[in-house]
């Protein structure tokens, strides 16, 4: 049976029932600005008759996103200002991120990135720059650990990523390859054996970190093509950004949570939403973050709890944003006590002699 298409343009989702055909001119503008792409995989999973359709609101445009606000940036977390060169972005000390490509299976309507990915483009670094990003991480030995994105660096054939992990593998003091996807969920087919095989970087310590929002991304076809990467023995981790409208109640957050727990994917972020341009319908605050992660702690295993983290705009790199459920009390004679919230909400006194002689 012919696979069915990806939808790529405002008249594609007219067409197959996912945007109302008033919309089409208004939504033709939007795709003119920000990159379309919509999988079979994922298009089957949105309910046409929901205005407020959870995986609907992540992929399909909206006219909201012409609504660019004085805050939001074209590059809201830095990276050109720490691209020492093309591909490259060195924020922090031990680590680079490598784009390799600079296209995705679908484009998420928060995109950080969506000044930078999209066709109309290269779809992947030349061969001359990624000679040279090449260089850079082997001129560098304080980088340990290599993160490869974009893009989405799975879209691309697997002697191409092959070729990028075997170069990392080569390089004494990179100890760590690390690959960041929304592929297993948005064309789960692609996670061949082939493929998986291309992502290890032998000898190193490959991670895969799967980008998920929604519970029902992780369909039978997304949770068997986690499995072929965590049995090949690539531990798996997830990055959730906290969307209103798609997982911003505590429901669908410990529901997305659990299932990616019982994929055996470890919940790492939980992004709060950048400023990236035309994405201010999809932000939520931080205080309804900060209780959304509350309702979290205790009531869901502590293997299902994200870092609730912000990339501080203007390329100050990522701090955790709480809650906090600690705070100093006045210090006696014995010295600083603490007090401390349990999961209920009920506070407890940490004593000074605690902390040992
Ligand atoms: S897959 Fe990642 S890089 Fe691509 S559009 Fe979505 S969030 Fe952006």
């Amino acid at each position: 049976m012919p696979r069915a298409k990806t939808h790529r343009s405002a008249s594609d989702l007219v067409a197959a029932g996912l945007a109302p055909p008033q919309a089409l001119l208004e939504l033709e503008r939007v795709a003119a600005r920000y990159a379309v792409s919509l999988t079979p995989d994922l298009g089957e999973l949105i309910a046409a008759s929901d205005p407020h359709d959870p995986i609907a609101r992540q992929f399909v445009p909206d006219p909201a996103e012409l609504d660019r606000r004085a805050d939001e940036s074209a590059d809201p977390i830095g990276d050109d200002a720490n691209s020492p060169v093309e591909g490259i972005v060195h924020r922090y000390p031990d680590r680079v991120l490598l784009k390799l490509a600079y296209v995705c299976a679908v484009y998420c309507r928060f995109c950080f990135r969506r000044e930078m990915v999209g066709p109309g483009r290269r779809r992947a670094l030349s061969a001359a720059a990624l000679a040279a990003a090449l260089a850079y991480i082997r001129d560098h030995p304080e980088i340990w650990e290599v993160i490869l994105t974009g893009g989405d660096p799975l879209v691309l054939s697997a002697r191409r990523l092959h070729a990028a992990t075997a170069a990392l593998a080569a390089v004494d003091h990179v100890k760590v390859v690390r690959i960041h996807t929304r592929v297993p969920i948005a064309d789960p087919a692609l996670v061949t054996p082939t493929l998986v095989r291309a992502l290890k970087a032998v000898g190193k310590a490959t991670y895969v970190v799967l980008h998920a929002n929604h519970p029902r991304e992780l369909t039978a076809a997304a949770r068997t093509a986690c499995a072929r990467l965590v049995d090949a023995g690539i531990p798996m981790l997830s990055q959730s950004v906290l969307l209103r409208g798609v997982n911003d109640d505590a429901a669908t957050l410990a529901a997305l949570m659990r299932a990616l727990v019982e994929c055996r994917i470890k919940p790492y972020y939980l992004h709060h939403g950048d400023l990236a341009p035309g994405t201010a319908h999809l932000r939520t605050t931080i205080a309804h973050g900060q209780a959304l992660i509350r309702g979290l702690q205790g009531r869901v295993s502590g293997l299902c709890q994200p870092a609730y983290m912000l990339d501080i705009p203007g390329g100050h790199g990522k701090s955790p944003i709480g809650p906090s459920y600690i705070r100093p009390l006045p210090a006696t004679t014995d010295g600083q006590c603490f007090e401390v919230e349990d999961f209920k909400g009920g506070r407890h006194v940490y004593p000074p002699g605690s902390a040992g002689a």
